[in-house]
């Protein structure tokens, strides 16, 4: 399968989420945002409700924003509740 129009240096994950504010598309995407539409919604990564915009702006996640939010996280919820 082609790449068509994507270099082939950047791996982007094929998971998206629909939303994604400006703090995790700075962390998580492949580029900086340039021209983006900003509404209120939920991002798909943190969670919170902020200005989000779509991961399309940040030139898409990069393979692997999924670990590494959840590394993050790991370590913030170290002692509240592991419940499954
Ligand atoms: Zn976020």
């Amino acid at each position: 399968m082609a790449n068509i129009g994507r270099p082939k240096k950047i791996q982007i994950d094929p998971e998206q989420p629909t939303w994604i504010c400006y703090n995790c598309g700075m962390k998580y995407g492949s580029f900086k945002v340039g021209t983006a539409t900003w509404h209120t919604d939920t991002c798909g990564v943190c969670g919170e409700t902020k200005t989000c915009t779509e991961p399309r702006d940040f030139g898409y996640l990069l393979l692997g924003w999924k670990e590494k939010y959840g590394r993050y996280t790991k370590e913030i919820n170290e002692d509240s509740s592991k419940s499954s």
